[in-house]
């Protein structure tokens, strides 16, 4: 699932190319792509995209009259910059958003259709679809920490949860919490002084790392090829294969259609978290699948 760092870089390549541009039309594919009936889709039709926002992993639109367009790339939803007027073929492509630049063209791969498409109109429903979490990058370190341990979760689950923080997925919180040397399977409230501040620093460095990778990608090309599972990442997708820092090979804990992966020896003291055992183990606070994790609204 795209998560912030892949945001960033399509809101990145989209800004030269659709702000201050009208769009001319929206074309729609997938009858279960738009969530809204009201506003109309087509009353932003010939309307100028004014500016970008990101709320979470959704990408905003904004438009005179405060419309907002807003899209939700769930697991395998992706963004492709064509020529005008670009053709929808195939069932894998879902919408195209036609300016007089060129088609942003939206499609998932799959069989299963999960991204999202809104119109809304004012600030309060935009508020509606924002599941809450917090920027990492404009909180504090005890802001951070009271977000973190308002539930006692594992770390895992509660970097990847939305309501707690924004932007966070399965991919980067692997690469957060080996960066950080913590298990995934720690309890927020168990955390020293210490492992707060390595975990809160680990977090903001892991992300501007690849914010900035991404972004130095985008600034050249639109974005093609967003992917949970990068050759330069530490350990997410690295089952079996060496850790960077250590060597030693790292591991995972299987969930559903969804793998976490650590280091046990920069991670766990050594310890081979038991697979199968530590999913039931864990039950009621391990996501059982993302897209779980993703329909979870603030409470
Ligand atoms: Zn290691």
């Amino acid at each position: 699932m795209p998560e912030l760092p892949d945001i960033t870089a399509y809101l990145t390549a989209l800004q030269p190319r659709v702000v201050e541009q009208t769009l001319e039309s929206v074309r729609i594919a997938s009858p279960l792509l738009l969530r809204t009936a009201v506003p109309s889709i087509q009353r932003v039709d010939g309307k100028v995209v004014r500016s970008l926002r990101r709320i979470g992993k959704r990408i905003v639109f904004c438009f005179d009259e405060e419309l907002f367009l807003v899209l939700h790339l769930m697991i395998a939803g992706r963004l492709h910059w064509r020529a005008v007027g670009a053709k929808l073929g195939g069932r894998n492509h879902l919408a195209a958003f036609d300016f007089p630049n060129g088609s942003l063209v939206l499609t998932e791969a799959g069989t299963k259709r999960r991204a999202s498409l809104y119109l809304v109109q004012g600030e309060s429903a935009l508020v509606n679809l924002d599941p809450g979490g917090i920027e990492v990058f404009s909180i504090s370190l005890d802001e951070f920490k009271k977000a973190l341990t308002a539930e006692n979760r594992t770390l895992k689950r509660a970097l990847t949860d939305p309501r707690i923080l924004s932007g966070i997925g399965n991919a980067y919180s692997d690469e957060i919490l080996h960066a950080a040397q913590l298990s995934p399977i720690t309890q927020t409230r168990k955390l020293t002084d210490d492992e707060w501040q390595r975990l809160f620093a680990s977090t903001r460095e892991t992300l501007q790392l690849w914010i900035d990778r991404f972004n130095c990608e985008a600034e050249q090309t639109f974005p093609e090829k967003v992917t949970a599972f990068r050759p330069e990442m530490a350990v997410h997708g690295r089952f079996n294969r060496p850790c960077p820092r250590c060597a030693a090979p790292i591991q995972r804990i299987r969930f559903a259609d969804n793998e976490t992966n650590y280091c046990p020896t920069c991670q766990t003291d050594g310890k081979v978290l038991a697979d199968r055992s530590l999913s039931r183990l864990l039950g009621s606070d391990w996501p059982r699948t993302l897209d779980e994790l993703e329909a979870l609204k603030r409470k």
